[in-house]
């Protein structure tokens, strides 16, 4: 079993009061990536924060006062795997009797790093695809490594052999595939994995007037924004400034996840304790308005449902 499905299943659940200090902490250790993605604001050059790794200190400085808080997921805004300290990170916060999870592209897991990181201690992996098949994969990446992902995930099972973690799931995200290529997709990756979850590409977030895309890609996303606006719902409950606080390589802590450009500003870890940026004001104001299923603040127009 997933070992962050309790925690999970506490998130989506429905609540009347505030926890003291989040379930989950989302750790972006860098927002880096040796991938290009088309929807990434990272790949696609549109982000505006300058990119950087987190330091040890500050990822200590988390560990050590996540007293109350019982999973630390890598996943953000790049590729934690191109981080040099993730597998002391994952180690430290297994030290500290904390769950810890990455989201990866795979591209630099090789056997070594797939057993380094199992030795560690790490609880969970998933690996990220996009699309169903290899040309879907590279029209959304930018990249020839459908293939790779698929050894990629082999080698993790090698890592992992009898011992129970990490659990090892996959997600992709389509597009317009055809139903038949959806159907070899999962027949051909349920076997590998423990879990495989398929959703849509979202791409309401991006702002594609400063995305470094050609404008054969523009076109093509254009009528997919508009179709969101009009068909998706937004996420409800939502789960993020509830539940889980993300913080960004530097120690900025943000509203949700979703903040990429840093929007929002609740301190950083390195000057205020976690407690009370789990109290700031602007995260209040976040949840005042989901409470009232009001989705008009900046982060949340264009938040949709993943599946
Ligand atoms: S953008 Fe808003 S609705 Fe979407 S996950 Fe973040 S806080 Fe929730």
């Amino acid at each position: 079993m997933n070992p962050f499905k309790p925690l999970y299943d506490a998130c989506n659940a429905p609540k009347d009061e505030l926890i003291d200090f989040p379930r989950i902490i989302d750790l972006e250790v860098t927002n880096t990536c040796n991938f290009r993605c088309v929807m990434c604001p990272t790949g696609n050059r549109s982000m505006k924060r300058p990119s950087g790794f987190m330091n040890y200190g500050t990822f200590v400085r988390v560990v050590e006062q996540c007293d109350g808080c019982h999973g630390i997921r890598f996943i953000g805004w790049g590729e934690p795997l191109l981080h040099p300290d993730i597998v002391r990170f994952v180690c430290f916060a297994n030290q500290h009797d904390i769950l810890t999870h990455l989201n990866t592209n795979a591209s630099k897991l090789d056997l070594r790093m797939a057993e380094d990181l199992v030795d560690a201690g790490l609880s969970s992996i998933k690996f990220s695809f996009q699309g169903a098949d290899k040309e879907s994969y590279q029209q959304m990446r930018k990249t020839d490594f459908f293939e790779g992902m698929v050894r990629a995930i082999e080698k993790m099972h090698q890592a992992r052999g009898h011992r129970k973690f990490p659990y090892i799931s996959a997600s992709t995200s389509l597009t317009d595939e055809s139903p038949q290529i959806v159907e070899k997709f999962r027949e051909r990756l349920e076997p590998l994995v423990d879990s495989l979850t398929i959703g849509r590409t979202i791409f309401g977030f991006m702002d594609l007037q400063v995305a470094r895309l050609s404008e054969e890609e523009k076109q093509r996303i254009e009528p997919m924004i508009e179709w969101e606006r009009a068909n998706l719902r937004h996420p409800d409950p939502c789960p993020e400034v509830f539940d889980k606080l993300t913080i960004q390589w530097d120690g900025s802590v943000r509203v949700c996840c979703n903040d990429y450009n840093g929007l929002t500003n609740l301190g950083n870890v390195m000057t205020s304790p976690l407690r009370d940026i789990w109290r700031h004001k602007q995260i209040e104001e976040y949840r005042a308005r989901l409470r009232k299923k009001d989705y008009d603040a900046p982060l949340c127009k264009d938040c949709w449902q993943y599946i």
